[in-house]
């Protein structure tokens, strides 16, 4: 007997293989696995992986048919079955989500129109960090100025995801002066509008396979119809879409957290003697094991109440619960990939070695979308607030 995958997750993920959802997002993503490892050293996301996207309506299922209709934990359970096999495509997906989100929660004209596309497969990036306004999104210095019926964008952007494959980027300009949450707006901008280029790609330790790369806008002059939602409504746009995709990236770090446990436990117990010895003789290595299934179990548990909370009650998430799940669950995926790489030894270290790469992706996992200092600094904000003053006494 062995801790498998199915076992373990009976152990502490119930109801899953009943599901639908995860059934039809686990069978994608047992078809992306074999091309993880290549794309991670390739540096770039395999044609056929894309493709897939598409032929196997992976965009449709997880955009759903029309805006808003598919929900926080179908779009969890999707991005989580992916990312056990490939943090990157898992990420790719993401990213799609966060732009789509954005675009519904402006309520601009016209964007029912552009999630059609994002369903079709156009993929967008979203433009929000900048060399020195990365946590400190008001720092942010690109502007934009109107004129005339236009308006024109200067400045740059730092580690965008799909640089340089996306069809369009959702780019946040000041647009005004002031150090305020109406300072910011946020504009379409087609990638092949001129005076956008990519000025780098990044090399990365981790989430290889997804590129990340530097934009230089100068003098990219857009219509006044590429505005989405209000002038000045852009901080309110970017916070509010945080609260969606916060645990969205949580799902990816489960999904890294569920294949690196997968891997340390078939390394672990390969076979009925070497468990029965976990529990006798090697205690202290069952125990670990142990502790690693109980806190995958809680990440999971957080992950997806904070999402179908979200869905039954028809709201966004508070901050608080999206930065809980987001941090929970990405430093669930660090701890486990690491224990992961500890046991795999120098296999690790090698190219090709997938617990290196779910321990060099979690590592990323904990930085973006906010840093998981950043998200402890939004969990005190809220504790602050009334409604969860009495965690000790009420229902939170
Ligand atoms: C692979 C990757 C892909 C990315 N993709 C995108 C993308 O598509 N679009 C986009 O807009 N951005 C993207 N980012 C940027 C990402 O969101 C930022 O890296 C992140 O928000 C942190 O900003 P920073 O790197 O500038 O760090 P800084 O803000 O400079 O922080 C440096 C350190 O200081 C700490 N720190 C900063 N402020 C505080 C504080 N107030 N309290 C406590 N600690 C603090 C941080 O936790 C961190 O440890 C990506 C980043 C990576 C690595």
């Amino acid at each position: 007997m062995t801790i498998s995958e199915p076992e373990a997750r009976s152990a502490g993920l119930d109801g899953r293989a009943a599901d639908p959802v995860r059934a039809q997002a686990e069978a994608v993503a047992a078809l992306i696995r074999p091309y993880a490892e290549r794309m991670d050293e390739q540096e770039a996301f395999a044609p056929e992986v894309l493709e897939m996207l598409t032929s196997k309506a992976v965009w449709r299922n997880v955009h759903g048919e029309h805006l808003g209709a598919a929900g926080l934990g179908r779009q969890c359970r999707w991005i989580e079955a992916i990312a056990t096999s490939c943090t990157s495509t898992a990420v790719l997906v993401q990213s799609q989500l966060t732009v789509a989100h954005t675009l519904e929660l402006s309520g601009t004209a016209g964007v029912e129109g552009l999630l059609e596309g994002m369903r079709q497969g156009v993929i967008w990036g979203w433009g929000l960090t900048e060399p020195e306004a990365g946590s400190d999104i008001l720092g942010m210095t690109t502007t934009a100025r109107r004129e005339g019926s236009d308006f024109v964008i200067g400045g740059s952007k730092r580690f965008i995801s799909n640089a340089g494959m996306s069809d369009y980027y959702l780019v946040f300009a000041r647009t005004s002066a002031e150090r305020n949450s109406r300072s910011l707006s946020a504009f379409v901008v087609p990638a092949a509008t001129p005076g956008l280029t990519v000025t780098r790609y990044e090399t990365k330790m981790g989430l290889r396979a997804s590129r990340t790369g530097d934009l230089s806008l100068d003098e990219v002059r857009v219509p006044a119809s590429a505005l989405v939602g209000e002038p000045g409504a852009g901080f309110g746009l970017a916070i509010n879409t945080l609260r969606w995709s916060r645990p969205l990236i949580g799902a990816v770090s489960l999904g890294v957290a569920r294949g690196a446990f997968a891997e340390l436990a078939s390394r672990v117990a390969p076979d009925a003697s070497a468990l029965r010895r976990l529990g006798d003789e090697e205690q202290g290595r069952g125990h670990q094991l142990a502790e690693l299934l109980l806190q995958l179990t809680a990440a999971s548990a957080l992950l997806y109440e904070v999402a179908d909370r979200a869905d039954s009650e028809g709201v966004l998430p508070a901050m608080w619960r999206a930065s809980a799940a987001k941090a929970f669950c990405s430093d669930t995926a660090m701890r486990i990939a690491g224990a992961a790489v500890e046991l795999a030894g120098l296999e690790a270290a090698a190219d090709g070695s997938r617990p290196g790469r779910y321990f060099r992706d979690a590592k990323v996992l904990q930085i973006f979308e906010g840093t998981n200092q950043i998200q402890k600094n939004a969990i005190v904000r809220e504790l602050l607030d009334a409604d969860v003053a009495h965690l000790g006494t009420a229902r939170v």
